[in-house]
């Protein structure tokens, strides 16, 4: 367990384009994104994250912010709402190991 800065990202912050980097579309309910230095180890691995639940790492994030920090693909809202999305703070992650 340890704490990550959790914040969401949607649709349209996302450049209107919802591919992932592992080529799927991100859904909602499942996309999370990590650091790019941290997709190899962690692609593919589920995540618990404390208040929200389990996502999947299948994405990643722009590498000039900070790596502690997870993004959670929010789907396609019409308005980004992102920054003001009740996700967004510190909270308690927790990876399952591979196949769990
Ligand atoms: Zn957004």
């Amino acid at each position: 367990m340890s704490q990550y800065h959790i914040t969401c990202y949607c649709y349209e912050c996302n450049g209107s384009n919802s591919e992932t980097c592992s080529g799927k579309d991100a859904e909602k309910g499942r996309t999370a994104a990590v650091h790019p230095s941290k997709y190899k180890d962690l692609k593919g691995k589920k995540v618990n994250i404390e208040g929200v639940g389990v996502r999947v790492i299948e994405d990643t994030y722009n590498k000039r912010l900070d790596s502690n920090r997870i993004d959670v693909y929010v789907g396609n809202t019409g308005i980004c709402r992102c920054s003001s999305n009740p996700i967004n703070g510190m909270r308690t992650v927790t990876f399952y190991q591979k196949n769990e």
